[in-house]
């Protein structure tokens, strides 16, 4: 494939591989995701067909919402996977993927609802909660 890309958790277990081009990095600045991440989630998606995970035995799923699940190592905690239920994509977060990622970032969504500790200094689009195109779990 030529544009490939591999990643994995911090501790190896679980790795996966993409295919095709990489969506542009969303940063979402909700509670749900800063509080499993401790900051704000960069992701990007991947179609299910693009993408091959082994070790899926570690991956911990959390039900989160009716709306999605979030995948993260049950080894050594990584965040990686956030998987809406009725869609078929799934986002991966931006920091597993080993460089050279080719990933740009993208958009802000859910700044409303983000942590007051920090500011967004980046002339990228800023949304209050999502997009039409990016469906989030709220
Ligand atoms: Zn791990
Ligand atoms: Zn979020």
């Amino acid at each position: 494939m030529s544009d490939s890309h591999r990643g994995s958790c911090l501790c190896g277990a679980v790795r996966f591989r993409t295919d095709g081009a990489l969506r542009g990095v969303v940063y979402c600045h909700c509670s749900q995701c800063r509080k499993q991440s401790g900051h704000f989630y960069a992701a990007t998606n991947v179609a299910n067909a693009d993408i091959v995970i082994e070790g899926t035995e570690s991956i911990t799923w959390y039900e989160a919402s009716a709306f999605a699940k979030r995948g993260f190592c049950k080894a050594c905690g990584s965040v990686l996977f956030w998987k809406p239920r009725d869609q078929d994509y799934i986002s991966v977060m931006a920091g597993s993927f080993d460089k050279p990622t080719s990933l740009e970032g993208e958009c802000h969504i859910f700044v409303g609802d983000k942590g007051d500790y920090y500011s967004i200094d980046d002339t990228l689009p800023q949304f209050e909660k999502s997009t039409p195109s990016i469906p989030v779990a709220e």
